[in-house]
Formats: C-alpha cells, sequence, structure tokens
C-alpha cells in the first residue's frame, strides 16, 4: 500500500530540506512504501534545483515542473492527477502541516476510511484577523451549498484511490479543492492538530487573495447569491411600488406642491444600485462559464522528474 504525499511548492526553498528530513523519518518509522510528489509552481527561487538535488539523493522524490505559476489548487491537482499510491496527502511545504500526523491518518485510513481530514484545532501566528474571517467563510459557504465543507480544515488530508480516481473525473478547470474534496463523498472522519506558523518564507495569500479564493468557493458550490439578487429585487420592485402608491395617495390628499426631486434621486439611486449588483453577481457565475467553455487545460508541464526516468511532456 503506497503513500503519495503531494506538496505544491511556489518559492519553498528555504523549507524544502526540513521539510524532506522530517517527511523521511516520519514515513520511514512507518513501514509503508511512500513517494512524494513536489509540483514546482512557477517558483522565482531556487525551488527546482532544490528538488532536483533531492531527487538525485532520493528517487522516491518526484518532480513536476509546471510551466508558470499556476496557483495552490492547479498545483495541487497536478499533483493528485500524478499521484500512483493508494492513497494520496497533500501537505504544504511550508511546515504548517505537521508530518507527525500522518501516522495517524494512515491508521483510520487501514481501519476502512476514504477520507481522513486533518482538522486544525489552533493555528498558531496567524492573525486574529484571518482566523475570524476563515471562521465565518465556512459558517457562510456551508449555509449557502449543499456540500457539507468541514470548517478549519485545509487541504492536509488523506484521500484514498477511489476518491482520488473520482476527483479525476470531475472536469471543471476552475478547482475548489475543498469543495470537491467534500463534494465526492465517501466515508470520511477526523483527527484533530494543532496549526505551526510558517517554517520560513512568507504566504502569498493576502486578503485580497482571500476574498477572491472566498467567491471562488461560494460561486462553485451555491447559487444562493443569484437567488439572493433575484429576491432583492423583488424586495425592491416591492416597496417602489408600495411607495409609488402612496405617493399617489398623497398627491390626491394633500395635493402636489412640486418637491419629488430628492425622493426621486434615493428612488433612482437605489434602484441603480440594486441593478448592478445583480448583474454583478450574474457576471461572476457568467465568467465562470466562460472560463469552463475554453475547456483549457488546469495546468501545464514543463518537464517531470519521476523514479529513475526523465522525460518531456508538454501537456496535462
Ligand atoms: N502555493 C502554490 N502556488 C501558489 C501559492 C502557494 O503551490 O501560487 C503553495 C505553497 O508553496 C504552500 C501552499 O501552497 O506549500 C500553501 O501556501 P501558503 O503557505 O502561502 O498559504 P497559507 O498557509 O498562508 O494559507
Ligand atoms: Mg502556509
Amino acid at each position: 500500500m503506497t503513500v503519495s504525499i503531494i506538496v505544491p511548492c511556489h518559492n519553498e526553498s528555504a523549507n524544502l530540506a526540513t521539510l524532506y528530513a522530517r517527511i523521511c523519518s516520519i514515513m520511514d518509522a512507518c513501514q509503508e512504501p511512500w513517494e512524494m510528489i513536489c509540483i514546482n509552481d512557477g517558483s522565482k527561487d531556487d525551488t527546482l534545483l532544490q528538488l532536483i538535488t533531492l531527487h538525485q539523493r532520493d528517487s522516491r522524490i518526484q518532480i513536476i515542473d509546471l510551466s508558470r505559476n499556476f496557483g495552490k489548487e492547479a498545483a495541487l491537482t497536478a499533483g493528485l492527477d500524478a499521484a500512483r499510491g493508494d492513497a494520496a496527502i497533500p501537505l504544504d511545504a511550508d511546515l504548517q502541516d505537521p508530518p507527525e500526523v500522518i501516522p495517524e491518518l494512515i491508521k483510520h485510513w487501514k481501519e476502512g476510511f476514504d477520507v481522513v481530514n486533518a482538522v486544525r484545532l489552533s493555528r498558531d501566528g496567524e492573525s486574529w484577523l484571518k482566523r475570524a474571517s476563515a471562521h465565518f467563510f465556512y459558517r457562510v459557504i456551508n449555509r449557502m451549498s449543499e456540500v457539507d465543507i468541514p470548517a478549519d480544515t485545509g487541504d492536509f488530508r488523506l484521500l484514498s484511490r477511489p476518491v482520488l480516481d473520482a476527483l479525476q473525473s470531475l472536469p471543471e478547470r476552475r478547482r475548489f479543492m475543498k469543495g470537491l474534496f467534500a463534494w465526492v463523498g465517501f466515508r470520511s472522519t477526523n483527527v484533530y492538530y494543532h496549526r505551526a506558523p510558517r517554517h520560513s518564507g512568507k504566504t502569498t495569500w493576502n486578503y485580497w487573495k482571500l476574498w477572491n479564493f472566498a467567491v471562488e468557493g461560494i460561486t462553485s458550490f451555491s447559487q444562493v447569491p443569484l437567488q439572493m439578487a433575484a429576491y432583492l429585487g423583488f424586495l425592491v420592485s416591492l416597496l417602489a411600488f408600495i411607495y409609488a402608491i402612496w405617493l399617489v395617495i398623497s398627491t390626491l390628499v394633500y395635493g402636489n406642491p412640486v418637491k419629488g426631486y430628492p425622493s426621486m434621486m434615493v428612488t433612482l439611486l437605489f434602484l441603480g444600485g440594486v441593478q448592478l449588483m445583480a448583474l454583478g453577481i450574474i457576471g461572476e457565475y457568467l465568467g465562470r462559464i466562460y472560463e469552463e467553455s475554453k475547456h483549457r487545460p488546469i495546468y501545464l508541464v514543463r518537464q517531470i522528474w519521476q523514479r529513475h526516468t526523465q522525460h518531456h511532456d508538454n501537456h496535462i
């Protein structure tokens, strides 16, 4: 039973040696055959060089070098597609997901679970704002979508072969992995751990990126915003209708001293705002449809370093 550890790497050269050492000592104690698939996601530092050195020392390290930075979700997809093991474990290269949890994940897998989520009990070294917004995000997305996305679970988890095959059968281009992991279902269980701060380097996720990630997640897994736009439009029309009736009555009762300018402006701007917002929401979904309809590959591979072989491959 081989375990594939999937590590997306974007400018992680300072972390790789420690990561390798820790994974080696844990996995060798585990006595399962394993492979580590590192995806170089368009790093600007010497991540690739470091990876090649590791690969030459230990052929269990495989490298997929993407043609540019495709983002973490695409890098992860590349790794999961390449995984040959009976189970795969996505793991961040910055050692925020402690490899020490892996034996526990494997234990539950052996007990017959297909998905073993690693749930964060705490997140050291992250601001309260990030924690609060993450908490809020999970609540909102779970209210809005039909799939249950487990809160406080990153991509760190164990996925068995049937789950990996199911994931590969999902054709969508824009991949919100957490949602897809939850969507495919299967028997799942949790293990708990304390999330460490980043080992070295800086996160590339600022609040704007996180916001977009949240929008991505919600639009991938929920149509509630579209419905909300419709209901809001309906509500506003209703209010406008009531207001119109009131205007007619008040004109009949009190006469019309031509003082309509403020109320007209308010109504106009309000309606305009609601319309723009509804259009924006529709646009968000339309953009996704457009993106999907182009059928572009999720990622492009520049080169692969596999066990004992090295060959070029220039499509997915
Ligand atoms: N990552 C990636 N491509 C990117 C950004 C990040 O492959 O464009 C990788 C990164 O190397 C790390 C993981 O995704 O292994 C998580 O990234 P990061 O630590 O920056 O995110 P955070 O832990 O702050 O959510
Ligand atoms: Mg991190």
